[in-house]
């Protein structure tokens, strides 16, 4: 016993050393993300060179009504790279990002890719453009070689192993893309019905799916009508369909009550916006989260 203690100790004075020596390399470039998409894009992408994330949206919290502490202005003042994702639920950037000094370069994810409005089901014609462009992973593609540009002129010092590990990255996405292709041309089934605010238009455009929720939009301020609970229960029971969809980190109230009035089993998407902390802890990644959604869809409708 005393031997593991002793190999132990030796693992771990070594894993400081190689802290200290890597403080003491070239000096990394401070990146500062709201939600968790981009914050793991620049962190695959910056792999190996000392880069600085911060991740605004603390794991586990509700994405949508975040709202920048002193703390929080303070590091994006100091940052060398803003990565947003721009639109409605990030107005607070514009005032925050206008007051500093404006020496970081500011990215905004929904500028990488082709805008999809939210659903309007009220009728109101007061639809706004849907925020949650990662829930593609073809879109994921262009904000990742985006960030990679980006950071290649904040640091051109790295730009070699910037564009290396994108190259990695980006055939990882591929393949995760090409995964969700092959679900869409073997589902038996294209309708997907979500108990749950529906975060994956960009997925449903990319794989023909057809994404039935009773939620407009992702935020927790929506509110389902009773109606379109009933209008989505009479769906299940008359299509047969065996499984419903909850969003991660809901609070699952309306998905449950489908699933006690049909019968129908629930599974859970991961909307990416933010994660929990466990899996925030474990390292957990975009394409982790994706690939559950994966399994799940394919369970559902294979
Ligand atoms: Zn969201």
């Amino acid at each position: 016993m005393k031997k593991i203690g002793f190999y132990i100790l030796l693992a771990m004075t070594l894993i400081a050393m190689a802290g200290c020596g890597a403080k003491n390399g070239s000096e990394g470039v401070s990146i500062v993300c709201t939600a968790f998409p981009q914050y793991d894009f620049a962190r695959q992408i910056t792999d190996g060179t000392g880069a600085e994330l911060t991740m605004l949206i603390k794991p586990g919290s509700e994405a949508h009504s975040y709202e920048p502490t002193p703390n929080d202005r303070i590091k994006i003042d100091e940052c060398d790279l803003f990565i947003g994702i721009g639109g409605v639920s990030e107005t607070w950037a514009q005032t925050v990002l206008g007051s500093g000094e404006g020496k970081m370069t500011v990215l905004n994810i929904t500028d990488s890719v082709e805008l999809l409005d939210t659903a309007d089901h009220d009728g109101h014609g007061h639809s706004e453009k849907d925020e949650h462009v990662w829930t593609s992973p073809k879109n994921a593609i262009k904000i990742t070689r985006d960030i990679c540009d980006a950071l290649c002129k904040i640091s051109p010092e790295h730009a070699e192993t910037y564009r290396k590990n994108t190259e990695i990255y980006i055939e990882k996405l591929e393949s995760l893309a090409a995964d969700f292709d092959e679900l869409s041309e073997n589902a038996k089934a294209k309708t997907v019905v979500f108990g749950d605010r529906n975060p994956f238009a960009y997925l449903a455009r990319d794989t023909g799916l057809d994404i039935v929720s009773p939620f407009n939009g992702c935020s927790e301020q929506t509110e389902a009508s009773a109606s379109d609970i009933a209008d989505i229960i009479d769906l299940v029971r008359a299509e047969n369909v065996g499984y419903i969809f909850k969003m991660s980190l809901s609070n699952e109230k309306i998905a449950a009550s489908i699933a006690d009035e049909t019968g129908a089993k629930v599974l859970t998407l991961y909307s990416c916006h933010t994660l929990s902390a466990q899996d925030f802890r474990d390292g957990v990644t975009y394409i982790d989260l994706m690939t559950r959604n994966l399994k799940a869809l394919t369970e559902a409708l294979t």
